[in-house]
This record gives C-alpha cells, structure tokens and sequence, in this order.
C-alpha cells in the first residue's frame, strides 16, 4: 500500500473492535486518551494498523486476569506520540534485551515473535521511534510501548 493521510484514532477504535470479545473475555478496561482533534498524518495506513494490532494483542495477552489498557495520542511539534500501556506482568530484562528479535517468543507454540520486530523496523521506516518501559521484577506494574510518526511525512 501507499502512503496516505491517516486517522490515528480511527486505527486504535478499529483496533479495539477487532479486540472487542477478547477484551471482554478478559475483563480488561479500556482508557482511551488523546485530543478531539489529532491531526492525520500520511503513513501507510496497513502498516500502523499492523503495529496498532501488534501492541494492543500484547497487552491482552499480558492481562489473562484483567486489568486497564491505557491507549494514548499527544500531539507534538513533529510528531504524533503514541502509546499503549497494560498493567500486566510486566517484562523481566532477560526477556526485554531479546524480545525486538525476529522469532523471540515466550509464549510457546501459541506465539510467532515477529510483531514486536515487525513494529519497530515499520515504525523506523515511516522515520520514527519505537520503545518501551517495563516493570523489570515481574511486579504487576505492566508495560509501556510508545512509538513516534512525524507529522510531515518522510520517504517510507
Ligand atoms: P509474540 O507475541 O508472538 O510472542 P512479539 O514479538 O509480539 O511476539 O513479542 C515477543 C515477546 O515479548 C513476547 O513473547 C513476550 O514475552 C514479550 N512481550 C511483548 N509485549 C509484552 C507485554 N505487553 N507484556 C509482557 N511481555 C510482552
Ligand atoms: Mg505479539
């Protein structure tokens, strides 16, 4: 697909009707955070959903027990800054130094390891930047995954 002007809120309410029952199944509460007014940016719209999809799939399966799925958009001078956060197990720094790695999964048969990798090289290509902030203890503190789009678009 090729760039073009994308809603950035859509993706996410599109997002959490492709994880309505699973979110429900869980009892994961949904807090949705940005403006009235987030301006579109010009990505290739199936790539950001992809990553959109990729984070929040990680979530639910970090909250089996329920918990608050925080979905953010802040508007910056450059870029739009977005997040999605749970509040779930959090990451042990074992597993948080390996898991950007093509393949790297703990979940067994269950998981392919390709979204985080995937995520971060589309979110590199559309020139921004991807991380994260993890409980490293296993605490039930969760998990932060934030990542940029410039405003302007650059040669994706
Ligand atoms: P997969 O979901 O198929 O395992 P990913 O690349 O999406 O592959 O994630 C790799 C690994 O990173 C996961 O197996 C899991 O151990 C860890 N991980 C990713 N997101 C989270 C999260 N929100 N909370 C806890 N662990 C996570
Ligand atoms: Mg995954």
């Amino acid at each position: 697909s090729s760039p073009g002007p994308t809603s950035v809120p859509e993706l996410f309410e599109s997002a959490l009707a492709l994880f309505h029952k699973a979110l429900t199944r869980s009892g994961i509460m949904v807090e949705k955070q940005w403006p009235d007014e987030v301006p579109q940016i010009v990505c290739r719209e199936g790539e950001i959903r992809q990553v959109i999809a990729n984070l929040v799939s990680n979530a639910i399966d970090a909250m089996p027990m329920g918990g608050m799925l925080q979905l953010r958009i802040a508007v910056g001078r450059e870029d739009l800054e977005i997040s999605v956060s749970d509040t779930g197990k959090g990451i042990t720094p074992d597993v948080q130094k390996r898991m950007l790695e093509p393949f790297f999964t703990t979940k067994g048969l269950g998981g392919t390891g390709l979204g985080l990798s995937i995520s971060a090289e589309i979110v590199a290509r559309h020139g921004g930047r991807f991380g994260f902030t993890s409980a490293s203890d296993g605490a039930a503190s969760g998990t932060r995954f934030r990542f940029t789009l410039p405003l302007k678009p650059v040669d994706a």
